[in-house]
């Protein structure tokens, strides 16, 4: 259903698109709306009518509203994930990282609704204030993918929502009934209808009629680089803001001196946690150490593959076939076309119950050089590259060397390594003995080069993205002051 103006409705056009969990192809969760351009409308309509009377509440009411919807999700928090594991697919334990990150960033954002909003700045003139305060910018427009169904949505809405916006989110096809719920859970809160409007349906009918709709003034999306230039394109023709967070091809460097067990955990932790579909997943490793790629192996030997559902999976499928048969396209060019040696892993599982599900072994590859394909383009899958180098430099340039920026890590107890590493690596976010997932909601979140346009997401900015700054000057000297000019002139 669509959640527009306050009440739950079908597609004007009746029509639906099915909901499956990725473990089990049979497991049909439900029928969802699939929108058009004309649900698009009446959600942007709603929206507008509910504009003024949110703008003219005070931000920490906002924020109140927020915190409830964090101790909501609080309260619901397993039943939240048990679904999400269902609809998605990734394990208990990481959807119960997915709600708690939900939770925790409500309870920072409604902190943050007491905080500043502004500076004071002083005048070059006498009796003169000078400050600036955020305004919102209107009606903005969400759009998000399946792979952190409740957080993902939680890092757009919280700043959008706080700023004084109303909001319409288009969530991901794949994962329509966590947004579902997560839009309850606001309602439930108390957040006045029309405020934030819920439309389903893909993103070629759906998304792309909620980014040209005249009346949306910025577009936030998380998604791939593909779909971000159609959508930056259309935004840049209508003139509005959009915000974007893209694809990444992830990397850690493991120096000679590493710790290698904490390496290896890391690494593993990295690369296949959920199933290596997180836009922060390391999907490239730079190596120097001579025992790092037989001890990687050794680990992920161990992993038990399986539905989410299961406690004891370490490895749960991927979102859908199309995903899983474009990962398994990945690894045919690894080998094939790159030259890239296969270590472990490299192909669909499908005995027992993993016959329902979207399975693939997880894989490393080693031999890698920094051009190849599989260590350029974003896989999405479980899949790692290790890309053996000489020297630090050369591992550096390696790690640079994609289009992407989003998260590198290095592992080493050199002081001048790791500092280099901080200082020269092109990625947003930088880690040092530290996988390159597991982000936390108080550090900005988001990329360099092609990973996205500069915005960063959570964090003490998160705002920013969705408020226009409004420079503001206050004159009670009761005469014509003019700066720039002498006295008299
Ligand atoms: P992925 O499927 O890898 O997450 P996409 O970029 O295709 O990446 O999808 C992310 C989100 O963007 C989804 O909600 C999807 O429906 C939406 N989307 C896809 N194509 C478009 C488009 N042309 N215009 C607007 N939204 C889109």
């Amino acid at each position: 259903m669509n959640f527009i103006g306050g009440k739950w409705v079908p597609a004007r056009r009746g029509r639906t698109m099915e909901d499956r969990n990725p473990a089990d192809a049979d497991d049909l969760l439900g029928e969802v709306a699939r929108s058009d351009a004309g649900d698009v409308a009446d959600a942007v309509e709603a929206a507008q009518a509910a504009y003024a009377e949110w703008f003219a509440t005070p931000m920490p009411k906002r924020g109140d509203i927020i915190r409830r919807v964090g101790h909501l999700l609080e309260e619901q928090k397993d039943d939240v994930a048990a679904f999400m594991t269902r609809e998605m697919g990734k394990t208990l334990k990481e959807a119960r990282g997915d709600v708690q990150e939900g939770i925790d960033f409500a309870h920072y954002m409604s902190g943050q609704s007491r905080s500043p909003i502004g500076d004071t700045i002083p005048s070059e003139l006498p009796r003169k204030l000078s400050m600036t305060m955020r305004h919102p910018i209107g009606i903005v427009g969400l759009i998000t993918p399946w792979n952190f169904p409740i957080a993902i949505p939680t890092w757009k809405a919280w700043p959008a929502l706080l700023a004084g916006n109303c909001v319409v989110l288009k969530a991901a096809e794949d994962t329509p009934l966590c947004a579902q719920k997560l839009v309850e859970l606001c309602a439930e809160a108390g957040l006045p209808a029309g405020v934030l409007n819920l439309v389903q349906g893909t993103g070629e009918e759906a998304g792309a009629a909620l980014v040209s709709h005249p009346d949306v003034r910025a577009i936030s999306f998380t998604g791939s680089l593909e779909t971000g230039k159609i959508i930056a394109a259309e935004c840049g023709r209508q003139m509005k803001r959009y915000s974007m967070e893209l694809g990444s091809k992830n990397v850690t460097i493991v120096m000679p001196d590493a710790d290698i067990d904490l390496a290896v955990e890391g690494i593993a932790w990295g690369a296949f946690a959920t199933s290596g579909q997180r836009c922060t997943a390391t999907s490239r490793v730079v190596n120097l150490h001579p025992d790092f790629a037989d001890a990687l192996v050794a680990k992920v030997k161990t992993y038990k593959v399986g539905p989410g559902s299961d406690e004891s999976v370490d490895l749960a499928p991927l979102i859908n076939r199309t995903q899983r048969d474009r990962v398994l396209e990945y690894i045919r060019v690894g080998q094939e076309d790159d030259g890239a040696r296969i270590l472990t892993g490299g192909e669909p599982l499908s005995d027992g119950v993993l016959a329902k599900g979207n399975y693939i072994a997880p894989t490393v590859f080693t031999d890698a050089t920094p051009t190849m394909r599989i260590a350029q383009e974003e896989i999405f899958g479980p899949v790692t590259a290790v890309i053996p180098v000489g020297n630090l430099d050369e591992a550096i340039a390696a790690a640079n060397s994609t289009t992407y920026g989003l998260s590198a890590s290095i592992y080493t107890n050199d002081m001048t390594a790791a500092m280099r590493a901080v200082t020269e690596l092109e990625f947003g976010i930088v880690y040092v003995n530290a996988p390159t997932i597991g982000a936390e909601v108080q550090m900005p979140f988001g990329g360099m080069k092609s990973t996205g346009n500069g915005f960063r997401e959570a964090g003490p900015h998160a705002m920013d993205e969705f408020s226009e700054t409004k420079a503001v000057s206050i004159d009670f000297s009761h005469q014509l002051q003019k700066a720039q000019f002498r006295p008299g002139e």
